[in-house]
């Protein structure tokens, strides 16, 4: 970006020039909550844009912490926990417990493994704004949390979390729909972190799908290992 007065070369998400401190675009001091959840939906790169200027990336933890307990759900359907316990509301809690913990977890290795590989592929953007374009990128699995899992839990009840009948065979077409809908939601994310890394890390297309790829297999390498050390471990 071009400053108007000294025409000093800034970068793009610089607020004031570095050689005249003359203005060159609005500071975006915090981030609202739900207009920028909505609105990373609605305009992505606008959105991430913002993000990326904004001075604090309010709600980036609290983000990851309910993508958490979304991770720590799937984790109990993937491992079939609900054996373990004899009734929904004594899973619930630890679902949500493992997920908030699971999701400070998850915020620290996915922000290192993503801001790793992007930085090796050319990326420039500081490791905060990496933790935030992830962070806003989990909007719609974290939507899906608050709207979906509900329907999904009333529906099934505990045959969601163990095999003896498998909730497939329960209710068939609910089953598909809904895990059709988390499969759609899950891409949604990854389409919104390959937008967030072409806007934040300005690397090209190819390179942010590079980028979300290594990162995700290398993230999905770590959780199943862990899953199952604990599976063995407990
Ligand atoms: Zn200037």
């Amino acid at each position: 970006m071009k400053c108007p007065v000294c025409s000093k070369e800034n970068d793009d998400f610089a607020t004031t020039c570095i050689r005249c401190s003359s203005f060159l675009q609005n500071r975006i001091p915090n981030l609202d909550f739900f207009e920028t959840a909505w609105k990373i939906l609605e305009s992505p790169q606008k959105t991430f844009r913002r993000i990326v200027v904004a001075e604090h990336k309010n709600y980036s933890f609290f983000l990851f912490a309910l993508f958490g307990i979304s991770l720590s759900f799937s984790a109990f359907w993937y491992f079939r926990l609900g054996n373990r316990f004899d009734t929904l509301l004594d899973l619930i809690p630890w679902a949500v417990l493992v997920g908030v913990c699971l999701g400070v977890a998850t915020a620290l290795v996915l922000t290192a493994l993503y801001h790793g590989v992007a930085k090796l592929l050319g990326g420039n953007s500081s490791l905060r704004n990496s933790f935030a374009i992830l962070a806003y990128s989990l909007v719609p699995i974290v939507g899906s949390l608050v709207l979906v899992l509900p329907i999904e839990l009333l529906t099934f009840g505990m045959y969601l979390f163990t095999s003896n009948p498998h909730p497939y065979t329960i209710k068939p077409l609910s089953y598909v729909l809904l895990m059709g809908f988390d499969g759609a939601v899950a891409a949604w994310s990854i389409l919104l972190v390959t937008i967030g890394t072409i806007v934040g890390h300005q690397l090209s297309l190819v390179r942010s799908i590079v980028t979300v790829s290594v990162t995700l297999a290398l993230f999905g390498g770590v959780f199943f290992l862990a899953a199952g050390a604990l599976q063995v471990g407990g």
